[in-house]
């Protein structure tokens, strides 16, 4: 193996011939143990680790993919687009141009993404936030998408799925980011009036404003495995407290055990649980076969279905 994957000024090269060699494109280094495993496989197995079960973070597209029943997605909202409202320019920081480079990089208007869809043939709202957007923060269009979403929900009689992953309310948009938090919740309250559950997806990392408000202000909360999930992150907190915080502080894991959330649930499993509690809200005549449909996301993941 040394001698086959020999670092150069390059990368990694080979002394084979090039018809002998591997492309770099089979292989994937887990973040989590290290090894190396084959694409094809940590593909098929949505972004997970078969060896130490690490769940790599997925962008706001490839959560549609894994969780909606194919073709069923109708996004909303897509021509929503941030402005600068308080021109904000630091010596390092230029917030004008750095949400055009992302524009560019990521063809999307925000960190979030908005619409309608089916799991298991049934209805839902789902608003899903992007953490390689900005962090996945929230600003004031985040927020506008969040809670537009929620009237949907309720107005339409449907559940609504936010899937969280984000670094917290947007500094960049200072008040009017911290205003959203007030706004998305006051549409959560309108969803239950409305008779209409709103199940959080926490990811890892999920933290700040968006914890502290509509992340956390679910009927029901779902994490994923080794998820981190908080206000402030624990090293801020040992600096104020001066004390040794427990390793797993934080984790879903945690969080399960002291009430914080409901379940945590592996990857695979996701589009099954989703699919059984909404079938719990939702109509018999939607909810036929919310089981049958099973773990079919996870395989069809990825591979354009
Ligand atoms: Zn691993």
């Amino acid at each position: 193996m040394k001698d086959f994957l020999r670092r150069t000024q390059r990368g990694f090269t080979s002394s084979r011939k090039p018809e002998q060699q591997i492309p770099e494109d089979l292989w994937h280094k887990c973040a989590g143990c290290k090894e190396l495993i084959s694409a094809k496989q940590f593909q098929d197995n949505a972004k997970v680790c078969p060896r130490c079960n690490y769940h790599e973070r997925l962008d706001a597209n490839e959560w549609v993919s894994l969780l909606l029943d194919p073709d069923s997605w109708q996004e909303q909202d897509a021509a929503l687009a941030p402005a600068d409202p308080l021109g904000f320019v630091s010596p390092k920081d230029n917030y004008a141009k750095k949400l055009q480079t992302l524009r560019e990089s990521t063809h999307r208007q925000e960190a979030a993404i908005s619409g309608i869809g089916t799991i298991a043939e049934q209805p839902l709202v789902l608003c899903v936030s992007d953490f390689a957007f900005m962090g996945g923060s929230m600003g004031a269009v985040v927020g506008e998408k969040v809670a537009r979403s929620a009237e949907r929900a309720a107005d339409a009689g449907m559940p609504l799925l936010t899937i969280n992953a984000s670094g917290g309310a947007r500094m960049h948009e200072g008040m009017l980011s911290l205003m959203q938090m007030a706004k998305v919740s006051v549409a959560l309250a309108r969803l239950g009036e409305a008779g209409q559950p709103h199940i959080s997806l926490l990811l890892d990392n999920c933290y700040g404003g968006v914890t502290a408000s509509y992340a956390s202000a679910a009927d029901i909360m779902l994490a994923e495995p080794r998820a981190h999930v908080g206000f402030a992150g624990p090293r801020v907190i040992e600096q104020t407290i001066r004390q040794k915080l427990p390793a797993d502080f934080q984790s879903a894991e945690f969080l399960l055990e002291h009430g914080m959330v409901d379940m945590v649930v592996p990857r695979a499993e996701l589009r099954a649980v989703l699919g059984r509690l909404i079938g719990l809200y939702t109509p018999k005549a939607h909810a036929v076969n919310a089981f049958a449909s099973g773990n079919n996301g996870a395989q069809a993941f990825l591979r354009g279905a």
